[in-house]
């Protein structure tokens, strides 16, 4: 069998359906993975990478005493799969062939990709012969070339990937430890290090930098009016830009009439079409349709993908010779660009533009085949039709301006004019994207006289560089070797997502910030780009076969020692730190009881709270929901009542839930619960609000002297207030708890949320367990519970609160799991069981099940019963069980009657002793009758 190995499985479906031709394509699914037969061979897809580099096993501890951040410099690694269960359908397809192609994407990634799965492949059949097949767009022509002509994996290439893999893991994990902990961040809250991202964090924080510390500038433009035929010319003066605002009015004063032409120059203007696109110039082109680098790219993939363009990752910017541009007009005359396709061949440049960057790899991006708006929906249109543009404005003849410009005198200043007007459009006319504006002058001559219609001065500042857009971010990466075309839209995206940078155009947080200047400060390697154009060099070198990855990956581990030399050195320092310009972005506003700040408070585990930052002194606080439910940060907007800064809950993959001021939803929150209270009106609640008493919580645990002066009433009324506080909080509690319960019992159903039985409940006195417990099927039935539901949530709330009773009655948790299990549950089934019974059906000893026997008398104020001594337990035991036909088994049902020993049996009312332990009367007298027997024989 022939194995063909794809990418990802969609291109595993296109190759497989080109490579067949007119044959079927038999799909096979193994363990959720498709497969693609047809004519002895199969095609399966990856999902790119399906291992990863790891460390070994004992490292994963972060605050590990013996592996600290360091240790992960020279920790081992290995890889590991993280698509089982493709992983397990190659390796079984494997061990059947005699032939393997791999046929992954035409790059570096997509080489080390091909070396992955060599190995899995080699791991299991030595034999076999693999080759590589090598196309940059999925359509027949492509793909059958590839496969008719294989070549051999490029190991060196692939090495260079793994190194950057191994290195990247290095530095990623060990910095980002290291930072973290000394910062003491955990959990969600890590601080992030890495080799290519934060350098270009840096660029962020940097320019942010740059924007502040700039000091704006005044300077002056001068221009005047004039007008020839009617038609209206500016001209400016030739000092673009005056500094000095005395030099700027004198030349305004002395601009007077008359104007006079001193020179008319024409010429014309060759506007070169645009180079072919690589991933860089593909982004800027696409962000100015509005796409973000990251969704763009996605797209692309996608398009690449289905064979619509050829491949998006590239950095080269020449068209290859073997690229057939003509078949591809050809092609493309089946699309809507017709016409526009007609006219590039018509008039097509002799030799296609080419950019600066040349690679054997790919070709530059251009479209693979023709398609149509209704094929592709709304966005990917627009991504493909600008693929389509460029590829036919790459092949159309430069654009011609006609330019003129003109030079006027007017009382010795000097004043210029310029014009130009598109004589040729050439490659503008397939390529839309940027525009041209005319500008017409009229035709003029020297030595004419012109009115002086207006002077204007105009005074102006000079501005600061612009933020970074994510498109220009990207230039600026590949111009400084930061990342690949593969990477650097990935990068900005984990920045974006580790809410380091935010905004368009990009600006950083503090965190962001704080952690760029905390390692400037301590090892500033780590954020410039010098470090990581190195390691790029050392890449090409292994490429080359120059080094080998061992030596390239032991001196990028010296460097990193040597950074963790400085680091440690100072790791409280940089601690302090971060943590003190961090705490600014959690800080929210005044404490409205004692004006010192309020700070969002993540704590261990999932709680959060907003606390006051004089705390002890001051115990204000607002609760939030659990981390679960999103991460609480601060935005911008303020509170116009408590000056505070709004709350968000973040979660990942959900939409953002804006608290808006947590004290006003503090307040509207605890509303509901305060009007709980049975005495207290509308007006006292107002102004208990005003005094800064929030919460039912709150009130029950103020002095009842200061509520009957804040509020202007007896101090009776005040103590009753706090005690119908205390019950309203008591209330809350059981209720709470009680929600628990039902959630854990009733699962979520379309129309009928646990929320809304809840609060049916509520309406219906429904408080807690032990109100559940007495309640009726009938009752849930009316608020949506199904009746098995019904009877699920009843017995075991008749469970829970027995147990709660008994627990509280001090039977121990030890011995009431075994009670339970033997269906002891309720307190009255210790009073209605014969004790000796209940010992012998749950294995608690039936002393023990005395004392609980007796406990549970007394709390529910009933007789214990009879009490035996163990010896007499014991001994009529024995006796019992001499009688013939007497075993264990009916020793048990005898005591759950109340029968311990023979006399009891034989003096007992046999029917009676049938009805209480199910032994057959018939049965029972005869174990009489043969007890006396045995009696009358031995006396
Ligand atoms: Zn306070
Ligand atoms: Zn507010």
């Amino acid at each position: 069998m022939h194995l063909i190995v794809a990418e990802k499985n969609i291109s595993a479906q296109r190759i497989a359906g080109i490579l067949a031709g007119k044959e079927k394509v038999r799909v096979a699914r193994d363990g959720g993975i498709s497969s693609y037969h047809f004519d002895e061979k199969a095609v399966v897809g990856l999902r790119g990478h399906v291992v990863e580099v790891d460390f070994v096993k004992g490292y994963s501890n972060w605050r590990s005493e013996e592996r600290p951040p360091r240790s992960l410099i020279d920790a081992d690694m290995v890889k590991i799969p993280t698509e089982r269960k493709i992983v397990n359908l190659i390796q079984k397809l494997a061990k059947k062939s005699d032939q393997v192609t791999i046929a992954t994407d035409f790059d570096a990634e997509g080489e080390l990709i091909a070396k992955e799965a060599y190995e899995l492949i080699h791991a299991v059949n030595r034999k076999v012969n693999i080759d590589r097949a090598r196309f940059s767009a999925i359509t027949p022509e492509e793909i059958t070339n590839a496969f008719a002509r294989p070549t051999g994996i490029d190991f060196d290439l692939a090495a260079a990937g793994e190194t950057r893999q191994v290195i990247d893991l290095m530095w990623g994990a060990s910095l980002t430890r290291f930072i973290s902990l000394a910062a003491r961040r955990g959990g969600g809250n890590i601080l992030s290090v890495g080799r290519v991202q934060s350098p270009t964090l840096a660029m962020i924080v940097d320019r942010e930098k740059d924007i502040e510390a700039f000091v704006p500038e005044k300077y002056w433009q001068l221009s005047l009016e004039t007008e020839k035929d009617t038609e209206i010319i500016e001209a400016r003066h030739t000092t673009s830009r005056f500094t000095s605002q005395k030099e700027a009015l004198t030349a305004r004063d002395n601009t007077k009439e008359p104007l006079v032409v001193t020179e008319v120059k024409e010429g014309s203007k060759v506007d070169r079409a645009p180079t072919p696109f690589d991933t860089t110039a593909f982004i800027v082109a696409v962000a100015r349709l509005g796409f973000p680098a990251a969704r763009a790219m996605r797209l692309a993939e996608d398009l690449y993908m289905n064979g619509y363009i050829s491949y998006p990752r590239t950095d080269n910017t020449v068209y290859p010779p073997s690229l057939n541009l003509s078949g591809l007009l050809q092609s493309l005359k089946k699309s809507e660009f017709r016409e526009d396709v007609e006219w590039v061949m018509a008039n097509r440049r002799k030799v296609p533009t080419r950019g600066k960057k040349s690679s054997t790899d790919h070709p530059p991006i251009h479209p693979a085949s023709a398609a149509s708006r209704q094929e592709l929906g709304e966005e990917r249109w627009k991504i493909y039709e600008l693929v389509v543009r460029r590829f036919l404005a790459t092949l159309s003849p430069d654009a011609r301006w006609l330019t003129m410009k003109v030079n006027f005198d007017a009382g010795g200043e000097p004043y210029t004019a310029t014009g130009g007007r598109l004589t040729e459009p050439g490659w503008r006319r397939v390529y839309p994207y940027s525009k041209v504006t005319e500008y017409m002058l009229p035709g003029m001559k020297a030595g004419e006289r012109l009115p002086l219609n207006d002077v204007t001065l105009e005074e102006k500042e000079t501005q600061p560089p612009p933020r970074y857009s994510q498109s220009k971010l990207i230039q600026k990466m590949e111009e400084l070797g930061l990342g690949t075309k593969s990477t650097r839209h990935e990068v900005i995206q984990k920045l974006i997502s580790r809410k380091y940078v935010e905004g368009t155009p990009l600006r950083p947080t503090l965190v962001g910030r704080s952690v760029i200047d905390s390692l400037e400060n301590h090892a500033d390697t780590i954020t410039r780009p010098i470090m990581t154009q190195t390691l790029e060099s050392h890449m090409q070198q292994i490429r080359e076969k120059e080094r080998g990855s061992d030596d390239v990956v032991t001196e990028s581990r010296e460097m990193l020692h040597t950074i963790f030399d400085q680091l440690e050195q100072h790791e409280q320092e940089i601690g302090a730190e971060i943590m003190e310009q961090t705490a600014e972005e959690l800080t929210l506003g005044p404490c409205p009881v004692c004006g010192h700040d309020l700070r969002i408070r993540h704590m261990r585990g999932q709680t959060q709270f907003i606390g006051c930052t004089s705390y002890p002194d001051c115990g204000f606080n607002i609760s939030l929901p659990m981390t679960a439910w999103g991460f609480a940060v601060r935005v911008g907007n303020v509170c116009e009542i408590h000056n505070l800064h709004h709350v968000r809950l973040v979660k990942k993959g959900a939409r953002p839930w804006d608290l808006g001021c947590p004290l006003c939803h503090h307040i509207a929150s605890n509303r509901e619960t305060l009007k709980l209270i049975p005495s207290l009106s509308e007006a006292m609640m107002s102004r208990l609000i005003e005094r800064h008493i929030y919460t039912v919580y709150e009130l029950a645990h103020t002095p009842t002297e200061e509520i009957s002066s804040v509020l202007g009433i007896t101090p009776e009324s005040a103590r009753k207030l706090v005690d119908e506080a205390e019950d309203v909080l008591d209330l809350l509690r059981r209720r709470s708890d009680c929600r628990k319960f039902v959630r854990k019992y009733l699962p979520p159903r379309r129309g009928r949320s646990p929320a809304s039985v809840i609060r049916k409940m509520h309406e219906v006195g429904i408080n807690d367990v032990t109100d559940l417990s007495h309640t009726d099927e009938k009752i849930l039935k009316t608020m949506g519970v199904g009746e098995k539901e019904a009877s699920i949530l009843l017995s075991e709330a008749r469970k829970l609160s027995a147990e709660r009773e008994l627990r509280e009655i001090g039977i121990p948790a030890v011995s009431l799991k075994k009670y339970q299990k033997a269906g002891i549950i309720g307190p009255s089934d210790f009073l209605d069981n014969p004790y000796v019974y209940i010992s012998a059906i749950s294995g608690v000893s039936p002393d023990t099940v005395y004392r609980h026997v007796e406990m549970v008398a007394k709390a529910l104020n009933r007789p214990a019963g009879p009490k035996y001594s163990r010896t007499r337990v014991e001994k009529g035991n024995a006796g019992l069980l001499a009688i013939r036909g007497v075993g264990e088994a009916i020793v048990v049902r005898l005591s759950q009657a109340g029968i311990i020993e023979p006399s009891q049996l034989a003096e007992s009312d046999p029917e009676k002793i049938a009805r209480l332990s199910g032994i057959p009367a018939e049965k029972v007298r005869e174990y009489q009758r043969t007890y006396r027997e045995n009696e009358n024989s031995t006396r």
